[in-house]
């Protein structure tokens, strides 16, 4: 009974391995695509401050335009005071360069919090910018490291499976089948036996069934969470021969 213990303690860390290759599989292409969103979505904050800065130089240019041509207006109209002939149209026409003053007056105001705005959001390009560029720097590096491993898992993983399928066909089908239901239950499916305690759940060991473990005469589960018993010289004697 003594290989049967040991095909079971092979198989069950070629399980663990196929488990881990199997979880590794799953992951990283989840990791990948993290750091990938991590990126777009640097990118696409990016792309939004670049759309507003456009946004706030065409509302600047536009101000200054309005208030080029109030200027233009002011000048003319300063020119043509000289020509007035009559009081009234005089007063009417100084009315009209105070109101333009004024409105340009306010047109500066509204340039100021352009200029004010852009400022803010060329400050936060910049910073966007860097954000942007240390992601790209860190992640892709990750990316590619994950890219390669998964490249290896998929290299590894037939042969694990092989391997599997090959020690599974050392164990009678009733034993596997026990040992596929004792792993899904508990995952580990042996477990030590020391001092009639089985090392699996702490319980005790029934003297009866501790001697057949001992003397290896079948195999034995434990009464209460069903693993699979050996004692520590099992183990060891078979690494000693080999
Ligand atoms: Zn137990």
């Amino acid at each position: 009974m003594r290989d049967q213990i040991l095909v079971l303690d092979t198989l069950q860390r070629i399980d663990m391995e196929l488990s881990q290759l199997e979880k590794d599989l799953r992951e990283y292409p989840e990791k990948i695509s993290a750091y990938e969103s991590e990126i777009e979505l640097s990118r696409k904050k990016l792309e939004a401050s670049r759309v507003m800065k456009q946004e706030i130089l065409l509302s600047k240019s536009g101000i200054e335009l309005e208030i080029a041509q109030n200027e233009d207006l002011i000048k003319k109209a300063d020119q043509k005071l000289f020509e007035i002939k009559t009081h009234k149209e005089y007063e009417a026409l100084q009315k009209q360069i105070a109101d333009t003053k004024r409105k340009n007056s306010e047109l500066e105001d509204k340039l100021l919090e352009q200029m004010v705005k852009l400022e803010g959001v060329e400050s936060q390009i910049a910073k966007e910018e860097e954000e942007l560029a240390s992601k790209e720097n860190e992640y892709t590096g990750k990316i590619a490291g994950y890219k390669e491993k998964i490249q290896e898992l998929k290299i590894l993983y037939p042969p694990k499976k092989d391997e599997k399928v090959n020690i599974a066909s050392g164990l009678t089908p009733d034993i596997l089948s026990l040992y596929e239901r004792v792993k899904k239950r508990n995952g580990f499916v042996l477990a030590l036996v020391k001092n009639e305690v089985c090392m699996g759940c702490y319980m005790h060991i029934p003297a009866q069934l501790f001697n057949e473990v001992l003397t290896l005469s079948r195999l034995i589960q434990c009464p209460s969470c069903q693993k699979f018993l050996y004692c520590e010289e099992e183990l060891k004697s078979e690494a000693k021969t080999g």
